[in-house]
């Protein structure tokens, strides 16, 4: 209002203490009420909005989504990659990485490389690999190649010698402690001024396993002054006393992500190295790396993390709440991993939508998700059945009402067939419908016929049929027929955290009763309850809520 008449501007708080009892009036309003008053007072609003946003959502659904073009991409050369580590579940920001270079070589009938940066044997494990790989599959994602980085190691070596060779690498037997304290001063320490030779023969005895080198590390020859502090001599090799998940004990030297990322993307052939912008400062040393191993140099694009609003995506936190219990396993459908996700419903193809509509914008954000639960709709609304759930049911008696056979479409679309349900004028409705009745009050039950309501006891409404032509302002109530239902419940999430804090009510559990075709649902399947909400059946007689 104040944006269309500034007039008003000089009145604004008045303006809102009016708005403010004129939107509680309306809220104590039925939507049949509601609805009145509009046609009334604003005859054919209703349906110009209706015709407006059918036009919105039609030039949604035609909007195709094309990436901007790649800098000196040539058709039919460009390779890109995704290196997860497999040190916990894929989740949403992994997936906007991978979709994003799956869809870069697809668009450049190029090549797509998915590549486990498996090289920190202490944290990684086959069942996150395992992991990752269901993760592809479900999203379509289909690698030309998938490798290991550890497959690699006695290539790296050889790489380090060379860099020791021409001094671009020395050997340093500082602990951690030292090492921290000399890069804040931005000091060498003594092991620098060690000669090429004598590099030389220390790594030789890190990398058979001998005595003294137990504690040292294989350190880039960098500058102790740069402004940039990666750049200060950064950690190469170091020794990880730990079986792998692949590689057993076979190997105890290992390359930190530092070393191994550049040099397997310029092994690997990827003339598009994505990463997520939180690693720019880390650009100069992934050159840096690369000029002094004397490897070609792929193009490193940037775009921003993806970060959903109320969660979190980074690894520790995540292992940290499944941990604590606060969350039960990596597929809980609060987190969002893509076990989760899945859990909860939502699809592969909103998850791509969703990604692709950010595209590789720098900037960062953190979408809500509402936005993913938009996409998921429009993709669920023509493919999920429609049935009847009543929450917390409070009983319904209708006067002498006549035995009949109620016919229910499972969708609009006829192909999903129907299911026919008997009754004798006894119902179930929700404790939310019941809550709005009043005596007198006529309602619809939905497909069946009108009421109006005489007696409200407890937990039982009596009602008599009433003929009302009215159908269309009337309030309409969901039902299921008693001895013609189950209990059913739906758990129903909520944000994870709340100011970066875990929300101990972010789980909730809706009980009821669902029609009885709800038990020829199968696990997996996307449904709908009517005026609920979408769900996913999670096991028998038991969904997760998706979304409304
Ligand atoms: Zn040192």
């Amino acid at each position: 209002m104040l944006a269309e008449n500034p007039n008003l501007r000089k009145d604004s708080n008045r303006i809102k203490s009016i708005a403010s009892e004129v939107v509680s009036k309306i809220n104590e309003m039925t939507v049949a009420e509601q609805r009145d008053v509009l046609e009334r007072d604003f005859p054919g609003e209703i349906e110009k909005t209706i015709a407006r946003k059918k036009e919105i959502s039609k030039a949604d659904s035609e909007k195709k989504i094309e990436l901007p073009d790649l800098p000196d991409a040539e058709f039919g050369k460009v390779v890109t990659r995704f290196p997860p580590e497999p040190n916990g579940y894929m989740h949403i920001g992994h997936a906007k990485a991978t979709i994003l270079g799956f869809e870069y070589a697809k668009k450049y009938q190029g090549k797509f490389i998915v590549r486990f940066d498996d090289t920190n044997p202490a944290v990684e494990k086959k069942e996150y690999y395992d992991a990752f790989l269901e993760s592809f599959d479900w999203l379509g994602i289909k690698a030309d190649l998938v490798r290991n980085a550890s497959d690699d190691l006695t290539k790296y070596y050889e790489i380090a010698r060379t860099m020791i060779q021409k001094y671009a690498a020395y050997v340093c037997a500082c602990n951690q402690e030292k090492m921290r304290e000399n890069r804040k001063a931005g000091v060498n320490c003594e092991h620098r001024s060690q000669t090429a030779d004598q590099n030389f023969t220390l790594w030789e005895l890190m990398v058979s396993g001998e005595t003294e080198a137990k504690h040292s590390t294989l350190r880039f020859v960098g500058d102790m002054q740069s402004l940039n502090t990666t750049m200060r001599d950064p950690v190469l090799f170091r020794v990880v006393e730990h079986p792998h998940p692949l590689k057993g004990t076979l190997f105890r030297i290992w390359p930190t992500y530092d070393f191994n990322g550049p040099v397997e993307d310029s092994l690997d052939g990827v003339t598009h190295a994505m990463r997520s912008k939180e690693y720019e400062l880390r650009d100069e040393l992934y050159y840096a790396i690369l000029d002094s191993a004397n490897l070609r140099k792929p193009r490193i694009i940037e775009f921003s993390r993806l970060q959903l609003q109320n969660t979190t995506v980074s690894k520790r936190n995540l292992r940290k709440l499944i941990d604590e219990g606060k969350v039960k396993g990596w597929d809980d459908p609060r987190l969002p991993t893509i076990s989760g996700l899945k859990r909860r419903g939502i699809l592969p193809g909103a998850i791509r939508e969703f990604v692709l509509s950010m595209g590789i914008s720098k900037v960062e954000s953190q979408p809500s998700w509402d936005l993913l639960e938009s996409i998921n709709r429009k993709l669920l609304d023509p493919i999920a059945k429609r049935l009847f759930y009543v929450e917390n049911p409070v009983s319904l008696e209708i006067d002498g009402a006549p035995s009949i056979k109620v016919l229910l479409k499972f969708h609009p679309d006829e192909k999903f067939g129907s299911r026919t349900i008997e009754t004798d004028g006894r119902f179930l409705i929700s404790a939310s419908d019941a809550s709005q009745l009043k005596i007198g009050s006529k309602f619809r039950l939905i497909e069946v016929y009108n009421c109006e309501v005489y007696s409200i006891q407890d937990n039982l409404i009596k009602a008599k049929q009433v003929s009302d032509d009215n159908l269309e302002r009337m309030m309409k109530v969901q039902w299921v027929v008693p001895e013609k239902s189950i209990p059913f419940r739906v758990t129903v999430t909520g944000p994870l955290l709340i100011d970066e804090v875990y929300n101990p009510d972010s789980l909730k559990i809706s009980e009821g009763k669902a029609e009885l075709s709800a038990r020829d649902l199968k696990i997996g399947e996307m449904f709908q309850f009517v005026r609920f909400g979408f769900c996913r059946l999670d096991s028998p007689e038991s969904a997760i809520f998706a979304h409304k």
